[in-house]
């Protein structure tokens, strides 16, 4: 348990089961088959019917979690809307399935969900072929950059189809949901227009994958995006959660509920500050994403950890080299890309 912070409800509800936040918010749990282990799911209590945010992935044990909920008797009068806040796939990964079934359309950033389809589709730049080219340009020897790359095309596997036609979710949007507003959040550099949902009123804060109490938010670069700064993307973002009153209870989408936004917020930024620091340190003879992974990770990486780790350490260097503290270059193979003291 983080010391920082409050978890006033420690005991997650089980798959298919709902805890009552308080009388308009409930909180389900559904399991996922790989190391996050369950995304967190919340209805808000609507003038008639709720509104779902976030789906789970699309498989069996999902749709069967969901069919024991929306049998409750709390749930009767059904769903209104589903709110995605990102395109990942345990997030919209049911979401078309949950909108058919109850008749409830999907409401996304736009962003969110055009690179959902690229990465379903496996356009250019989001393909495993080009993920592969791009960690071994970052230096991943080719053997390791092809298996991570497979391992990290799971998407059309946890996504089975996308929501269709759905609303545009916009930055500082206001949802008029049962008795409370809901003003959306934008954050990126874990996904690129990602929504937050803050309820001023009650001060609630559905934060997503945003602010997480106990793991650190992924932020990593990609080959769609090969020059892009997330990292930064991610700081500045964070740093809009300040503004919100410390009193106010979080809901992320993994971990337990929390009190402690600017706690958090500062523990992400000395956890990034330190990070940053021993990659630069490194980095005063020149090194690849890859030679820099053990100064982020000091454990052995499986192929589809490797997945994320290269992404968030050229994500690392890539801050450094925008912030003019080191300079790109390529190694002696004249292949690989190098970062160095600028
Ligand atoms: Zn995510």
């Amino acid at each position: 348990m983080n010391p920082e912070l409050q978890f006033p409800f420690p005991e997650p509800p089980e798959g298919g089961e709902m805890f009552e936040i308080n009388e308009n918010l409930r909180w389900i749990r559904m399991a996922l088959p790989f190391a996050l282990n369950h995304i967190n799911l919340w209805l808000i209590r609507d003038t008639k019917g709720w509104t779902a945010v976030d789906s789970g992935i699309a498989n069996d044990a999902t749709r069967h979690c969901w069919n024991n909920i929306l049998g409750h008797p709390d749930l009767h009068d059904g769903l209104n809307k589903v709110v995605i806040t990102h395109y990942h796939p345990d997030h919209m990964g049911n979401a078309n399935w949950l909108s058919k079934k109850m008749d409830a359309p999907v409401w996304i950033s736009k962003q969110e969900f055009e690179t959902g389809k690229s990465v379903h589709r496996a356009s250019e730049g989001y393909d495993p072929r080009s993920v592969s080219r791009f960690f071994q340009l970052n230096g991943l020897p080719k053997d390791q950059a092809d298996l991570a790359a497979q391992k990290g095309a799971h998407y059309p596997q946890l996504v089975d189809e996308l929501p269709e036609k759905p609303n545009t979710l916009k930055d500082k949007q206001t949802l008029d949901i049962g008795q409370a507003i809901w003003e959306t959040i934008e954050g990126t550099g874990h996904s690129p227009e990602h929504m937050a949902l803050f309820n001023a009123s009650n001060k609630v804060l559905i934060s997503g994958d945003m602010l997480l109490p106990k793991i650190t938010t992924n932020v990593a670069v990609y080959p769609s995006h090969p020059d892009s700064n997330p990292l930064a993307a991610f700081l500045q973002s964070i740093e809009r959660f300040l503004s919100i009153p410390d009193s106010t209870l979080v809901l992320p989408s993994h971990g337990l509920p929390f009190y402690g936004i600017s706690a958090r917020v500062r523990q992400l930024k000395v956890h990034h500050e330190y990070r940053l620091a021993r990659v630069a340190e490194l980095c005063d003879t020149p090194k690849s994403a890859f030679e820099v992974l053990p100064a982020l990770f000091d454990r052995e990486l499986d192929a589809y950890q490797t997945f994320f780790a290269m992404g968030e350490a050229v994500a690392h260097l890539h801050y450094l080299w925008s912030a003019g503290e080191l300079a790109r270059i390529h190694g002696s193979d004249k292949k690989t890309l190098k970062f160095t003291k600028a």
